[in-house]
């Protein structure tokens, strides 16, 4: 019987904080300024110079800290991580070593099926990003000195990961609660937000962890998944084949869609971690981490639990209207100006923004303040649906003209005359000329041809102009057609 393997895996993120300035120095982080303008002696390592540490860099990592069920330690300190790059002037990164400010936490992921599973933690300590080499060009390397000091905290997890897909599910929790907490832009792309993954595969049922490798260069979540796959199946084919994993560096390779070695797995050791001696420790006092855990949002896993309760929305709804945290705020602005509130118009609203609104904003690559409809327009639509003044399909005819506008549906459908004929006695005289002038279909649908009630509604909605309520036109025609026995 072959053997069945488990992976286990462990992901480190680094999270881009989003302070004005370096974690060091005052010189500005903003992204895409001209090569080497975001310098100044202290960020290019000039002797001399001495770092100051920014206090929003620890204010940040403590609100991370806090959202993720970390203790906080109240006295922390940097240390020196000693090694050479070319876009690293000082020949050492300043990071945290034996004592991160954040400890023992957890995130809970939630899988398609709603189960949850909490992954733990093992650290989140603060430090400084290197500059950046850029080697794709024909002339040289060359080295952007911009991104030198940019504040950074990398949050380790412990290896609770059994899977790809609670690797990917975990890192989408962990960027929604960064994103959430207005710390980083989780841009993933741009490199906000960068994983690096441990993989290891051991037989089902045994306790000691396999070799594991680090794959790095995840800069998707596709790649996550993609990568983390693939190295399970690698790990597991060279077992099978009776070879053994060798723990080393991998990097993930997009274009051949595999993993390949880039260097042999360095230890901590091989760093040479000492104490920063220019920094003083980072204390923290208990009231003010207080203070900090009171200020904290609402988290998207709790929104989207709120917004099934509250609004009775499906998981799916919840899911996808929490994960921007503008979507969601729009939503529960809109449902708060609904006049018929019901789970029916809440569900509408979410069907709205799910469809048209979302359409709209991956069209034109925009945030849902820039889609040019207000939550009470859109509420406006829902209502005129719900109140029965209009047909859904109406609502659709008439939603790109609320767009752009100020309008709310009430005027446009006022403004067309599109006020649906819902008056039963009007309805019911055009119900029985249309009965009169089609006795044929009147004797096929007696004599078993049912579907034919989609003919005689949609004579009704001919015969009005599209404006009649088609459930009060069903419901009459059907009266009409079954009420009097056949001849
Ligand atoms: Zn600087």
């Amino acid at each position: 019987m072959p053997t069945a393997y488990e992976p286990v895996i462990g992901l480190e993120i680094h999270a881009q904080l989003k302070t004005a300035s370096k974690a060091f120095c005052a010189c500005p982080t903003t992204f895409g300024a001209k090569p080497n303008v975001n310098t100044c002696p202290i960020c290019l390592g000039h002797p001399g110079t001495l770092p100051v540490l920014n206090a929003n860099l620890v204010t940040f990592a403590v609100r991370m800290g806090l959202a993720t069920h970390c203790s906080i330690r109240p006295v922390s300190t940097f240390a020196r991580k000693n090694y050479f790059y070319a876009d690293l002037p000082k020949g050492y990164q300043i990071s945290q070593y034996e004592d991160p400010i954040c400890y023992q936490g957890f995130v809970e992921i939630e899988q398609e099926d709603e189960t949850t599973k909490r992954i733990g933690i093992t650290r989140i300590h603060m430090e400084e990003d290197s500059g950046k080499s850029i080697h794709d060009l024909d002339i040289d390397t060359l080295v952007d000195l911009n991104r030198a000091g940019v504040p950074l905290i990398e949050i380790v997890s412990e290896p609770d990961i059994r899977s790809a897909r609670e690797a990917y599910l975990y890192l989408q929790q962990l960027r929604q609660i960064l994103i959430y907490l207005d710390i980083c832009d989780g841009n993933m792309e741009e490199g906000s937000l960068r994983c690096d993954a441990n993989v290891s595969v051991r037989p089902v049922g045994t306790e000691p962890f396999g070799t594991k490798t680090e794959v790095k260069n995840l800069n998707s979540f596709r790649n996550v998944e993609k990568a983390i796959e693939y190295e399970i199946a690698r790990q597991i084919e060279v077992l099978e084949a009776g070879g053994s994993v060798v723990q080393q560096t991998m990097m993930w390779d997009a274009g051949t869609q595999s993993t390949k070695v880039m260097r042999s797995k360095e230890m901590a050791h091989d760093y040479r971690y000492f104490p920063e001696p220019d920094l003083p420790p980072v204390e923290v006092s208990e009231a003010w981490v207080g203070e900090l855990g009171k200020s904290l949002p609402e988290l998207g896993l709790d929104k989207k639990r709120r917004f099934r309760s509250q609004y009775g929305l499906p998981a799916y709804d919840a899911g996808i209207l929490v994960d921007d945290v503008e979507l969601a705020h729009y939503y529960e602005q809109a449902v708060k100006g609904l006049k018929n509130p019901s789970n029916d118009t809440f569900k509408q609203v979410s069907n709205w923004m799910m469809t048209e609104i979302l359409r709209i904003m991956g069209e034109r690559k925009i945030g849902v303040s820039e889609v040019g409809l207000s939550p009470l327009q859109l509420a406006s639509l829902v209502d005129v649906v719900a109140d029965g003044t209009i047909s859904n399909k109406t609502a659709k005819e008439i939603f790109p003209d609320l767009v752009g506008t100020e309008r709310l549906a009430g005027e446009i459908v006022e403004e067309r005359g599109l006020v649906q004929v819902s008056d039963v006695g009007a309805l019911r005289a055009i119900v029985s000329e249309i009965v009169s002038a089609n006795p044929d279909n009147v004797q096929k649908y007696r004599e078993g041809k049912t579907k034919l009630l989609g003919f005689f509604v949609g004579q009704v909605l001919k015969a009005t102009g599209g404006s009649a309520n088609p459930n009060v036109a069903t419901d009459l025609m059907r009266e009409a057609l079954d009420g009097q026995p056949a001849e």
